[in-house]
């Protein structure tokens, strides 16, 4: 699943290219998660502006000429992946969104179609502001401190890994990066959130600051050598300390990775490392 800080160098990899460009042809494929909001055809010949993110949603601007009309806003769901480029070609079986400019087009392709695109008058009215609405903090908002951590976690009490993946505390900590993160912290998955301390918390929201920042470095560099978002998340894997690791010696102490399963979801953790 593409996680914060693919959503983040896709971003990064076309919003120069795309800004200022002028909309010449939107082709819809298969149904996405949601209806487009709009005609298609009332999009053609607006022009792009900035592309920002939050969480895992892109937003794009577009100007009507004189004034502000909207945007799109766009998620990968679980299997999608955005390329923007001069020739992409004939669009196939797995491509079901095309915004074609004079500057290229950028296509969603998506197999499983959780993905969607929506346009809103605004990130802040309509159906985006629906979606955007129960986020958390953004991990490199200098308001996610250890005490707004603690603060939030307070008030719950279901494990710490699971406050995490929520993303209504902070957004991009992910299944990969909550392990990361947690062992990095040294801070047992399981442990209760109310019963994490200040100074953990501390650690804790350093860790998934620390941990994000470098699955961006990487994506950064290895751009150009994976073809979508799953081959970042892959490069990521293969510098994990815990993740996909069950049964493999802690690097740090050597002791076999637990593997349980929180929520559905696989945990991976150093049951000497992190502690409750
Ligand atoms: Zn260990």
């Amino acid at each position: 699943m593409p996680e914060l800080p693919e959503v983040e160098v896709t971003r990064q990899s076309f919003r120069e290219r795309i800004h200022g460009a002028r909309i010449t042809a939107v082709r819809l494929g298969k149904p996405l998660r949601w209806p487009l909001g709009c005609e298609p055809a009332s999009l053609v010949a607006q022009t792009v502006g900035e592309v920002a993110r939050r969480g895992k949603y892109l937003w794009l601007a577009l100007e009507g000429g004189e004034r502000a009309s909207g945007g799109l806003l766009m998620h990968l769901g679980m299997s999608g992946s955005l390329a923007f480029s001069d020739t992409p070609g004939a669009a196939g079986v797995h491509d079901h969104f095309d915004l074609v400019t004079t500057h290229g087009t950028l296509r969603l392709t998506d197999p499983r179609r959780f993905g969607a695109v929506v346009w809103s008058s605004a990130p802040d009215a309509g159906m985006a502001a629906k979606l955007l609405s129960g986020l958390g903090l953004e991990p490199f908002d200098p308001a996610f401190t250890g005490a707004h951590l603690h603060a939030a976690l307070k008030r719950r009490r279901v494990a710490v890994k699971l406050a995490l993946l929520a993303g209504d505390i902070v957004v991009g900590a992910g299944n990969i990066y909550a392990c990361e993160a947690l062992f990095a912290a040294g801070i047992d998955p399981r442990t209760r959130s109310d019963r994490v301390s200040r100074a953990r918390c501390e650690r804790l929201a350093a860790a998934v600051r620390d941990t994000l920042a470098r699955a961006l470095a990487l994506g950064g560099s290895t751009l150009r050598d994976f073809r979508d978002a799953h081959g970042m998340a892959g490069a990521f894997q293969m510098q994990a300390q815990v993740y996909g690791r069950a049964r493999e010696p802690c690097q740090r102490c050597g002791t076999p990775i637990r593997r349980v399963v929180q929520g559905q979801r696989s945990t991976f953790f150093c049951p000497t490392c992190q502690r409750r």
